[in-house]
């Protein structure tokens, strides 16, 4: 069977075998693309979004882009770990749950043995899955170039609509996660227009602690609402210290809606996305009480 893949055709593949020698690529005046898995790469350049680069950079053959390796309360993975890998390791299913849940609904199969976790974040999409758990599990995202090694926290990173903080001549290396604190809970949810193989409508994270019924921690994520993924700091600091009762579950709800500003667009509307938002925060806390682990998964539903 014959593939047209303009992207490749158009472009020559260079093909670096470590690190030092890719950033020397990427340092000549006019650098050439970096290409991962492909999975948005080659799709915006065969729709057309996207012209062509001269030149594509294999990140397949580096290996200090492979990995994933737990520290302390750490866990970093390689930028070039693709979501089938990071949804199967034993360390990320532990420390990271809310994680595997997100890359286990990026696509289907194919996409998740092919993208990676570098690829979603330089692609800098609003509607990326992985972003938001970054938030709240306050990642560090290593990048460089032949210059040295920048560590940047991820809510620094992403700065506006697929703007990132990643110069021209800079490769994504790693991002390194905390771990969940012990004690502490953890979930995620997604709503597209069906259950499996959608871009989000909206989707968010939550990583929190109860003690005797009040909330010590909570930080909450969402995506899809705003030009990048974002931390709810009104609802966090309103919730630290309340009881889990239904009132603070009612004004948290009220506070998320009240806090997003999304746009409609094909995938929905403004106020769709701010009433989701206060219900996903709802059903977080809600998890508290009934006590059930992890997130309430995803769904194709409009209510
Ligand atoms: C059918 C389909 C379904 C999808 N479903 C979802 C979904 O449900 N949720 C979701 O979030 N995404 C989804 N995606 C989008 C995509 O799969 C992810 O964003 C994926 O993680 C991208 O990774 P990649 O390795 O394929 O990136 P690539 O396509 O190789 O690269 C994407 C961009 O990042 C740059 N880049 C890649 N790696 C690096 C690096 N290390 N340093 C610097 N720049 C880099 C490239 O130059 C390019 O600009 C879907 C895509 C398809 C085709």
């Amino acid at each position: 069977m014959s593939v047209s893949l303009r992207c490749v055709e158009a472009s020559d593949l260079l093909l670096p075998g470590s690190l030092p020698e890719a950033l020397a690529m990427m340092a000549e005046p006019e650098p050439p693309t970096p290409l991962a898995g492909g999975t948005d790469l080659m799709v915006q350049c065969e729709a057309g979004a996207r012209k062509p680069p001269a030149r594509l950079l294999s990140l397949k053959q580096l290996p200090e882009l492979k990995g994933i390796d737990e520290a302390d309360d750490t866990i970093r993975i390689g930028a070039g770990a693709t979501h089938w890998q990071i949804r199967n390791h034993a360390d990320v299913k532990v420390g990271l749950p809310g994680l595997v849940e997100a890359v286990s609904m990026v696509g289907g199969r194919q996409i998740q043995t092919m993208g990676t976790i570098g690829g979603s974040l330089a692609n800098g999409s609003p509607a990326g899955d992985i972003a938001p758990y970054l938030l709240i599990a306050d990642a560090v995202v290593e990048v460089a170039s032949i210059e040295g090694t920048r560590q940047i926290p991820i809510r620094n990173f992403l700065i506006d609509y697929r703007k990132i903080d990643l110069k021209p001549n800079e490769l994504i290396v790693a991002v390194t996660c905390k771990v969940l604190p012990e004690g502490a809970k953890e979930g995620w949810r997604k709503l597209g227009p069906r259950a499996a193989q959608a871009i989000s409508k909206i989707m968010g994270n939550y990583r929190g602690k109860i003690v005797d019924g009040v909330i010590e921690s909570f930080a909450v994520s969402l995506g899809s609402v705003a030009p990048t993924a974002i931390r709810l700091p009104e609802v966090e600091a309103f919730l630290v210290g309340k009881p889990l009762s239904e009132e603070t579950i009612a004004e948290a709800e009220r506070l998320a809606s009240a806090s997003v500003k999304p746009i409609s667009d094909i995938r929905s509307t403004a106020e769709y996305r701010k009433w989701v938002a206060g219900r996903l925060v709802r059903g977080f806390l809600t998890s508290f009480t009934k006590g059930n682990e992890g997130s309430e998964g995803s769904e194709g539903c409009e209510s």
